[in-house]
């Protein structure tokens, strides 16, 4: 398959997989992850529609981002080191791994020093896999209440990764996690506004975790291709 015949297969899948859960098409956002593919393919991507990019280093986003950064709205998706803030911050409209205070600290200042707020979600770990970045979910609700005063972060959501499953029926029980731990929060109320967004699905597993309400689904693979 060629990148509009995979973009037409994806867009079927999240279809279908929307009816069969009674969701809209709309209420999911898809990102396009062009972390395994070079700038020519991230172009034919957002000229063939895509409007969200996703990108896990800085050092590989640079060049896509400084030749296409206006064509499209850019997704930080991968584990961020607190010195690379100052180089994704006004660039990447949303951070999808926010996981520790001390990043946390980092955006706010930064953010402070640019007048403006950032869109984050919260990282979590669910499965518990040690190879995986997250907050620890028993840990959740402490840390937002230690981010609470940190008043330009705004914070929309949660993130997840599920582990990689021959039978992606199984990784069900992790976005189920995920979204009752954000209506847990909203049940909490520690921030003034409701968190609203589930950032969880890869190639693997989106149409699982569409059915389990995710409203961004990050495809690689199966939507980009490899290159
Ligand atoms: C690479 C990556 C993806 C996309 O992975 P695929 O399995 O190729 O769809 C999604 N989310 C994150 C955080 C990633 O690093």
């Amino acid at each position: 398959m060629n990148l509009q015949e995979r973009i037409a297969d994806v867009e079927r899948r999240i279809h279908e997989a929307c009816a069969r859960s009674g969701r809209q098409r709309e209420d999911v956002n898809l990102i396009a992850v062009t972390k395994y593919v070079t700038l020519a393919t991230t172009r034919h991507v957002l000229e063939l529609g895509l409007q969200h990019i996703g990108e896990n280093r800085w050092q590989d986003a640079k060049p896509k981002w400084e030749e296409l950064g206006s064509l499209g709205t850019w997704h930080f998706i991968g584990h961020l080191q607190t010195n690379k803030v100052k180089d994704v911050i006004g660039k990447f409209a949303y951070i999808h791994s926010l996981d520790r205070l001390s990043l946390a600290t980092e955006l706010q200042k930064k953010a402070e020093s640019l007048d403006m707020t950032v869109r984050c979600f919260l990282q979590v770990n669910v499965s518990g896999e040690e190879s995986k970045y997250g907050l620890d979910p028993q840990e959740l609700i402490e840390f937002v209440r230690s981010i609470k005063g940190l008043d330009r972060l705004q914070i929309i959501g949660l993130m997840t990764m599920a582990p990689f499953e021959a039978e992606p029926e199984a990784t069900r029980p992790v976005f189920r996690g995920l979204r009752e731990w954000r209506d847990r929060l909203n049940e909490e109320a520690i921030l003034p506004y409701p968190l609203t967004e589930l950032s969880m699905g890869m190639s693997n597993d989106f149409e699982v975790a569409i059915e389990e309400g995710a409203t961004w689904i990050r495809l690689g693979s199966v939507l980009v291709g490899h290159e």
